[in-house]
């Protein structure tokens, strides 16, 4: 696996660097210099094959580093989203076994509190006092395909998180698919937008550029203010981003952009409105390839080509290497046109949840990773995502998906951002209750939103509360959380 790390001679560019972010450019050499540095660091600290390493920083280079050098070391790493509470942090630290945690003085502090050894993330980059390792003193990489290469906590919408298990031959199998799919060579840069506690960031924007030779740029925290700025001086040729980062972007761009160095940008993680993507197309002239999946399958199953026929509203087809189908409750494949579960099968299915048998067996059914999302496949094998399974609202017996009722919002031009979720009702059980942020200056009323919806949906999906908001809850990947909005509306249930 780890041969076609991209600090391979063949695979250094005259173009420095591989991996920047704002503080320093690393070009091939220094970045293999670095992460062999920084495994032998590990190694000093006893890290050996099986081992997890914890690194707690914001996105920045370091991050890269340390997940080579672990893997150098056999290793597995795991990201830990800064944002978490110290409590939250320490489960992750204690849940993943994790004996060595990278990062600052908050680091510092709660790796001491669970017995782990703490590594200054600031000591890892910069001039090291250290004699320099050089090339010539190869540390070879200990891990097979077989290694747990990362451990990703799922945000955990239900119950405490859950570690996946993702082994060298699932990040194989996922970095060669996306790369295929996306014809990424030594000639791409990728714009790091999303955090990199998450597959998405490390596996879409990281890893696959690197193993195709290219190189990867580690945003500063994303903002619609300077985000064009970075586009417009590091020229990459693709981010890969979630739609609240298009809505964002559309709402508040006032200026003209350059984007020609852009191949192609990738919206997904959560549904977008078609309405969205195919406005941002026209308006940043840079093509908007919509794809679904989840952190148990490595991140992708499907997404719409980049040249071939791309169909708003869907997420794309099943990439290279993977297959996706759709199946009723009792498991047997639905005929296009028709719902059912998406699940799917590949190389990049995780290996389980860590220390979970129950939940694992759960999910892994037969060689099938069950996704717990309803999707229609259509005559072509486009995949068509209709709403998350746990998020269905039953109104008296009638099945809701709050995504239906939710992409007729977004086609009131008023509408930036919308959520259904239900409400618990004496009468039905469950009414569906939008709330919805407007787009800035629009005088829309609740009311008319309420008349808007009732004129092309059937009565018991017209939702029966409308909620204006300034914002809704995200996580911070910039996911919409139902949680508290659900906790929002049973609270006022009489
Ligand atoms: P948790 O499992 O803890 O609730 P999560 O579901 O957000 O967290 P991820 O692996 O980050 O975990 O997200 C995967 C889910 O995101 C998918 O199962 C699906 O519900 C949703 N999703 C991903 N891409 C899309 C998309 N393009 N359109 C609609 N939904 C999507």
């Amino acid at each position: 696996v780890l041969a076609r790390i991209p600090f391979r001679r063949e695979h250094r560019s005259a173009r420095a660097p591989c991996v920047q972010d704002r503080d320093r450019a690393l070009d091939n050499a220094d970045f293999a210099e670095v992460v062999r540095r920084t495994a032998r660091r590990l190694e000093g600290l006893g890290v050996d094959r099986g081992d997890t390493v914890a690194v707690l920083l914001p996105n920045r280079a370091e991050i890269v580093t340390v997940m080579f050098a672990a893997w150098c070391r056999g290793a597995a790493l795991t990201p830990i989203n800064p944002a978490l509470t110290d409590d939250e942090v320490r489960y992750q630290l204690r849940d993943s076994c994790s004996a060595v945690v990278v990062g600052g003085e908050r680091a510092w502090a709660l790796a001491s509190s669970v017995g782990a050894s703490w590594v200054d993330a600031e000591t890892l980059h910069r001039d090291s006092h250290e004699p320099p390792v050089g090339p010539g003193a190869e540390v070879l990489p200990l891990a097979d395909a077989s290694d747990v290469a990362l451990v990703i906590y799922t945000s955990g919408t239900t119950g405490r998180p859950k570690g996946v298990l993702l082994d060298h031959s699932n990040l194989d199998a996922m970095s060669t698919s996306l790369i295929e799919h996306f014809e990424l060579t030594a000639a791409d840069r990728s714009l790091l937008v999303l955090p990199l506690f998450h597959v998405n960031g490390l596996v879409v924007s990281v890893l696959s550029p690197l193993r195709a030779g290219g190189d990867v740029v580690v945003a500063p925290r994303f903002s619609p203010d300077t985000f064009w700025d970075v586009v417009e001086v590091n020229r990459p040729t693709y981010f890969s981003a979630v739609p609240t980062v298009y809505s964002v972007l559309d709402t508040h761009t006032d200026r003209a952009v350059d984007t020609s160095s852009l191949r192609f940008a990738i919206c997904g993680a959560a549904p977008a409105p078609a309405e969205l993507v195919s406005r941002f197309e026209r308006r940043f002239d840079v093509p908007v390839v919509e794809g679904y999946g989840l952190s148990e399958g490595s991140v992708a199953s499907t997404i719409n080509p980049v040249a071939g026929p791309r169909k708003p509203g869907t997420v794309g087809v099943a990439l290279p290497g993977q297959e996706v189908l759709v199946v009723s409750d009792d498991g047997r494949p639905q005929r296009p046109g028709e719902r059912g579960e998406v699940v799917v099968r590949g190389a990049n299915v995780m290996r389980g949840y860590l220390g979970r048998p129950e939940e694992t067996a759960a999910v892994l059914r037969a060689g099938w990773l069950h996704t717990g999302d309803v999707g229609i496949l259509d005559e072509d094998g486009y995949l068509r995502i209709v709403d998350r399974m746990k998020d269905m609202i039953i109104r008296g017996g009638e099945n809701i998906y709050p995504k239906e009722v939710e992409d007729c919002l977004h086609r009131h031009p008023g509408v930036v951002e919308a959520a259904v979720v239900g409400k618990p009702d004496e009468k039905y059980g469950e009414v569906p209750v939008a709330f919805v942020v407007v787009r800035p200056g629009s005088a829309v009323t609740a009311e008319e939103l309420i008349g808007h919806c009732a004129a092309s949906l059937a009565r018991y999906k017209t939702p029966a509360e409308m909620h204006v908001r300034d914002q809704l809850p995200k996580n911070s990947v910039g996911k919409l959380v139902k949680g508290p909005l659900r906790a929002a509306v049973s609270a006022t249930t009489p």
